[in-house]
């Protein structure tokens, strides 16, 4: 099966007002469809013709050399939208509980402390990218950021820390520059109320299997 689209698992209204309806709307059936697009292009007649994206970008190395950086950018794109979707809710935010609230305490020194280490990482990447919440390959938990669509399970070609990343946030302009223009800071400030901490929780006991 070729890489699809994944449906949207709410409306594009239902994160107004901190994410507005057109930049979602756009962000899925523009960028995120192109993504899906070119990483069938990229894998196609390859031994990775219909396997997992995860797969796929873990294994980038192992693909014909001309279509590494195809298949980076859009498989990597593909993994980290399809993923990013699944972490926000209306309604969201607060905070996480059980193993997880443990692990980010024994880890990252308490969820105030890692919200900032997180929204630092978000506001400081440098021109496109994103960041994330990573269960390391030690089982700990570790915040980083990575260039453009590179993802942490891309391993140390992404990140200085890599691993199963368990949350994400999209700094690319086209996710907040319709409402946010140059203001990442306050888009950054905003994703803390969408957040979908059952779903990072589900991540977080998948990633630890
Ligand atoms: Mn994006």
């Amino acid at each position: 099966m070729p890489f699809e689209l994944p449906k949207l698992p709410y409306a594009y209204d239902a994160l107004e007002p901190y994410i507005d309806a057109r930049t979602m709307e756009i962000h899925h059936t523009k960028h995120h469809q192109a993504y899906v697009d070119k990483a069938n292009i990229a894998v196609k007649d390859t031994a990775f013709d219909g396997r997992s994206v995860e797969e796929v970008i873990q294994n980038i190395d192992k693909l014909p050399q001309d279509r590494h950086s195809m298949a980076r950018n859009n498989a990597g794109g593909h993994a980290n939208h399809s993923l990013f979707w699944k972490l926000m809710k209306k309604g969201g935010g607060g905070a996480p509980t059980g193993d997880l609230v443990k692990a980010i305490d024994q880890h990252l020194g308490g969820f105030e402390k890692f919200k900032e280490e997180f929204s630092q990482a978000a506001i400081n990447r440098f021109g496109s990218g994103w960041a994330w919440l990573v269960v390391n390959h030690q089982g700990g938990l570790t915040v980083t950021s990575t260039a453009n669509q590179d993802n942490p399970l891309m391993g140390t070609t992404a990140t200085t820390s890599p691993g199963t990343p368990i949350l994400g946030l999209d700094v690319w302009e086209h996710a907040y520059y319709l409402k946010y223009q140059n203001k990442r800071p306050d888009y950054v400030a905003a994703f803390w109320n969408l957040v979908n901490w059952d779903q990072v929780a589900e991540n977080y006991r998948n990633a630890r299997k």
